[in-house]
């Protein structure tokens, strides 16, 4: 195990130690480093010279991994345990996904709930951390391989809009992954350092960063001041990008053919030839004037001006989200210094014109669009290892703060690598009604069990007014001042009653003790995140026992004695379960609870709706 110092003051790392920037992208992702020789930030290419690594992977019948390249011909031969787009689920509960579902080829398992989502592989369930972790760890290997040492710490960027829940699930992502994720960058940030913007600390600037993917566009209008990145708005289209641009492609030749010669929908073969030749001839037309192709027995042209004319629908789009983002952070074009383009579409000519004219300026565009994300957290990452000295690094926080939440779990508020001063609230809930107290528990560390972490203090808040549980909202607020003291306050919203105490998080602990927290982290990743699957399967397994019962105590008349019989078995094999260690046990019986309720929820809910309409009461 390599033994790191760490200076408290700055965070950084005292020691030179390969420190790999990530893009880990919806389509691609890749890693870049800053050279130690030449100190220019390089992307990592493979055997082949591909940096690109495409965020695809297929899960075997025996558990095996395959991830990239690799994993594509496994989209067409085998779907359903084919996944792609994990980064969209990041974060996410079923409720949200609602209206995306039939874009997923793989199983998302369908609870309509709050809970985060889970994809289902025959009898496994996969969180999108586990996911995504198979992407990093498949990044750092590469990484290792070619760099011919091991590699233990990473940065990692995400879109700037994540939020809280997606950033945390990226930092476990890279966890489990085996990685120390020193700072989890927004990817606009990354572009921007990757051209120098905002590395001297004296620079004051506004930046527009264009990010045209091959299925998102995002804008992101940033302020840079002392050093400091501040995002003053986003905007975006989550689904617009290369790949609509190919499907216009394609429209436009079908056009061409006779209506009687135009393959049907059920021709995917042919579909697929058409889209790839639509998308070769695109990035043909970056360099050609004029390309030509033939498919499926007809001849194809495409020139620059038809390419342009095509693309101008699409193009005017992300103009408008780009005047969008200008409105909400309250500037003008004249307000903007500097043009960032990113992602592979903005190679295109004439996109690159169009954005230009908007803005009124040269659009910053001699990096390679698709790996400048990338080699700007390369630029990060060496910046904490200490290795630019031009660089001013803030205060921040070496280890992670939160509090403790049901089953023993450790919630962050803050981060480890926070710049302070910082504030962050989040709200919880009771978990029985009538509940009147709430103990706050105070947490240091990077475990996700509080047991593991270090306390630093706790206290009750008390006169929360008797409501039914889950409806309370309290809200607990960290502060963190420039001198380093907590403060963490918890507040009734309704009631208003309020609780708060001081602390000293850095009292009384040595960088020996920093580094020894930090490192088991990582050892006990594994562990760890499958320890806190079981928590949350059984406590989600418990919220279901109790709401099932509360609803057939309540309903038992409306229902058959079959109704009543089945519910009461799957209820008892789901309690037997959540005493167990296994959690996809847990959620198989939790469908399987789901599936027998669910006719009858609905038939007497209908009923119940019904029998209000008429004046009557259930009860
Ligand atoms: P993401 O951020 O979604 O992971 P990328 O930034 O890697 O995606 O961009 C991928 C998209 O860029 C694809 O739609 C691809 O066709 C497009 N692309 C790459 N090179 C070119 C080019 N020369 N001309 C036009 N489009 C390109
Ligand atoms: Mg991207």
């Amino acid at each position: 195990m390599p033994k790191i110092g760490i200076n408290i003051a700055t965070g950084s790392l005292q020691q030179a130690e390969m420190i790999v920037g990530i893009d880990l992208g919806t389509t691609n992702s890749l890693v870049a480093l800053v050279h130690p020789d030449t100190r220019k930030p390089i992307v990592l290419k493979d055997q082949n010279g591909l940096a690109l690594v495409p965020s695809i992977l297929h899960i075997g019948k025996q558990g095996e991994i395959t991830v990239g390249e690799a994993a594509r011909p496994f989209l067409k031969s085998d779907p359903s345990r084919t996944l792609f787009s994990v980064k969209r689920l990041m974060g996410k509960s079923y409720k949200d996904l609602a209206s995306s579902q039939d874009l997923f080829t793989y199983k998302i398992i369908d609870e309509g709930t709050d809970s985060l989502v889970k994809v289902q592989i025959d009898q496994q369930y996969f969180s999108p951390i586990e996911l995504s972790s198979f992407i990093l760890r498949e990044l750092k290997e590469r990484a290792e391989h070619m760099l011919k040492t091991p590699i233990s710490k990473a940065v990692i960027t995400v879109p700037a809009y994540f939020n809280d829940a997606q950033r945390q699930a990226t930092r476990d992502a890279g966890k489990l992954a085996g990685l120390d994720v020193l700072r989890i960058i927004n990817e606009p940030t990354a572009a921007s350092l990757a051209y120098g913007l905002g590395i001297s600390p004296e620079e004051n600037k506004t930046i527009a960063v264009y990010d045209l993917g091959g299925g998102t566009f995002d804008v992101s209008i940033l302020q840079i001041s002392n050093g400091i990145f501040e995002v003053l708005s986003t905007n975006g289209d989550t689904y617009l990008g290369g790949d609509d641009i190919d499907r216009a492609i394609v429209d436009f030749w079908l056009q061409q053919v006779p209506a009687a010669k135009r393959p049907q929908k059920e021709d995917t073969a042919a579909l697929q030839s058409y889209r790839l030749a639509a998308v070769h001839a695109k990035h043909q037309l970056t360099t050609d004037s004029n390309v030509e192709a033939i498919v499926d027995g007809h001849t194809f042209s495409l020139n620059h001006a038809q390419l342009e004319e095509i693309i101008m629908p699409l193009v005017g789009r992300t103009l408008t989200c780009c005047q969008l983002a200008l409105d909400d952070a309250k500037l003008t074009v004249a307000n903007i210094d500097e043009v960032v383009l990113v992602g592979g579409s903005t190679r295109m000519p004439s996109i690159k014109k169009k954005v230009s004219s908007f803005f009124g300026r040269t659009v910053h565009d001699t990096l390679d669009p698709d790996q400048v994300v990338a080699l700007g957290a390369a630029v990060q990452a060496d910046i904490l290892a200490g290795n630019n000295k031009d660089f001013l690094l803030l205060d921040i926080t070496p280890l992670s703060l939160g509090i403790e939440t049901m089953g023993g779990l450790m919630d962050v508020l803050i981060p480890r690598n926070s710049k302070i001063p910082s504030r962050v609230a989040r709200q919880y809930t009771t978990q029985q009604d009538g509940q009147g107290s709430m103990r706050i528990s105070v947490y240091q560390g990077e475990r996700d069990m509080v047991q593991d972490n270090r306390k630093l203090g706790e206290f009750n808040l008390t006169g929360i007014p008797g409501m039914p549980a889950g409806l309370p909202k309290v809200e607990v607020a960290f502060l963190i001042n420039a001198d380093g003291i907590l403060t963490v306050r918890a507040r009734e919203i309704r009631s208003g009653v309020e609780q708060q105490i001081e602390i000293k998080p850095q009292y009384g602990l040595t960088d020996q003790e920093v580094e020894r927290l930090l490192m088991e982290s990582i050892t006990h990743a594994k562990d760890d995140i499958k320890k806190r699957a079981l928590v949350e399967a059984r406590t989600e397994g418990e919220q279901l026992l109790q709401t099932t019962e509360k609803f057939v105590t309540r309903y038992a008349s409306l229902l058959s004695a079959e109704e009543l019989s089945a519910t009461a078995a799957a209820m008892q094999a789901l309690q037997l379960a959540v005493t167990m260690e296994d959690k996809d046990l847990i959620h198989q019986r939790m469908e399987v609870l789901n599936e027998i309720s669910r006719p009858y929820a609905e038939r007497v809910m209908d009923q119940a709706v019904s029998t209000a309409l008429r004046g009557q009461k259930i009860e």
